[in-house]
């Protein structure tokens, strides 16, 4: 079974949902839409107070190079615009929409779908541009951006990422289960943009048997290869996707153009399938709702701009032990002080859970014992990143490989002395950020 060289771990997989197919949500009594849901600069808002909007109505526009379109989840009535808790933990410029219950789509959107083949490369980008489309794995990076390279790197592997290797995450699982063809049929429209040369790999954890069979069935026919991953975190960082499909590695500094690859999420797939083909705008998205602390555990489709406490009701509301709301999975997954707080095009899972009887982490000394150097993926020595974090010394820190740090998290889970190697890593990152900043302006 493929895998990546370096490092990885194998947390309890805790996927207590990959059983219970997706759930409709319906539309909640309001939606707040953020206008910063991508990498890049946030969306300009196009709306105000009393504008009237039908689904999938442009709300806010990309502002610049990297950015992205944002719509209307839903038709109803434009009720302000302003900041609001966004799950990255800042605050952002925020669309909110009394929906009108009609739930009705604008002209000529999510139409009867059309065959894409006739399409030109400018016609199948723009299209994904226009509806908004970004990497729905986490990153959020604007998908047109992406799909369309310097010219001088020649792109001849596509890689699909079904890995979902974060422990209580099901949503990739079940739109692998449920919707093979729009995955198979994304998967191709991506390929075809790069020639007939270009390879097509969909890696899929061996911990998902029932997804692997379902789409080698879809996409073998097709040329496209299915690989079976083994399961192992982070399978599904790019970098680490790459080298245990292609064997390639992704050096310090390189983006994977640089070795000819490109790889997109599952959703992103199915988005670009549902963009080009029905002209549908990113709208709503499969959430994974889990953690022992919440009543009734679902995949939900739910609109985007929905809050974590409508979901929440929906999904047999909380317990009152719960003490911690996470937005995305428990590894890289932000920590929420508000339910408040909406979803957003990135926002693969939600979690609720409580640390009752959990040691509670008290950072002792390091122990020289290595373990976090043994699974850093990036190759990276943790402890020494995050003792030179602690002295704030951010000229040395960044000779030790910190931008090459994924932020995976592997390293503290290992470590015996309970450091917070992460966090500080996370802490210096933002340091050196604002100091480049600073210098820069
Ligand atoms: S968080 Fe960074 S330093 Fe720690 S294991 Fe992951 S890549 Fe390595
Ligand atoms: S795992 Fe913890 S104790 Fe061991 S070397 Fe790394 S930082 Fe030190």
């Amino acid at each position: 079974m493929k895998t990546f060289k370096t490092g990885g771990i194998h947390p309890p997989e805790s996927k207590f949902t990959e059983n219970t197919p997706v759930e409709l949500m319906p539309v909640p009594k309001e939606l707040a839409i953020s206008l910063n849901q991508h990498l890049g600069k946030p969306a300009k808002p196009v709306v105000k107070a009393g504008s009237e909007v039908k689904k999938g109505e442009l709300i806010g526009e990309a502002d610049g190079f990297i950015s992205a379109n944002v719509h209307a989840s839903t038709s109803g009535k434009v009720k302000s615009v302003k900041p609001h808790p966004h799950p990255g933990g800042h605050y952002a410029m925020t669309v909110f929409i009394t929906p009108d219950g009609q739930d009705e789509w604008a002209e000529g959107l999510n139409t009867d779908p059309v065959d894409w083949h006739g399409f030109s490369k400018e016609d199948i980008i723009g299209k994904i541009k226009n509806a908004g489309i970004v990497g729905m794995g986490g990153a959020g990076f604007p998908t047109n951006v992406k799909l369309a390279p310097p010219p001088d790197k020649k792109i001849d592997t596509i890689i699909l990422n079904g890995a979902e290797c974060e422990p209580f995450l099901t949503a990739d699982h079940r739109l692998m289960l449920e919707s093979p063809e729009e995955i198979v049929e994304g998967l191709n429209i991506i390929t075809s943009l790069f020639g007939g040369e270009a390879r097509a790999y969909i890696g899929i954890e061996s911990n998902k048997k029932d997804a692997i069979e379902t789409l080698t069935s879809h996409a073998s026919s097709k040329g496209i290869e299915v690989v079976s991953l083994k399961t192992k975190y982070p399978q599904g960082a790019e970098k680490q996707l790459i080298n245990a499909i292609t064997g390639r590695t992704i050096e310090p500094g390189e983006l994977p153009f640089d070795k000819g690859c490109l790889v997109q999420n599952i959703a992103t797939a199915v988005a670009v399938y549902e963009a080009v083909c029905k002209n549908k705008p990113l709208v709503d998205r499969v959430v994974t709702v889990s953690g022992l602390e919440i009543g009734k555990p679902k995949n939900i489709r739910a609109l985007v701009g929905t809050s974590f406490r409508d979901i929440s009701l929906f999904c047999g509301n909380l317990k009152e032990s719960t003490n911690q709301i996470i937005s995305g999975g428990p590894m890289m997954g932000k920590a929420v002080y508000t339910l408040d707080v909406p979803i957003i095009k990135t926002t693969s899972g939600m979690l609720f859970i409580n640390n009752v009887g959990i040691e509670k982490a008290r950072e002792r000394t390091c122990i020289r014992c290595g373990k976090c150097v043994d699974v850093c993926p990036q190759g990276l020595a943790p402890w020494l990143l995050a003792n030179v974090a602690q002295l704030r010394e951010f000229d040395e820190i960044q000779l030790l490989g910190l931008a090459n740090c994924t932020e995976c998290g592997s390293c503290t889970y290992v470590c015996p002395s309970k450091r917070e190697l992460v966090h500080w890593i996370k802490y210096a990152k933002a340091l050196v950020n604002n100091r480049q900043k600073r210098k820069s302006a």
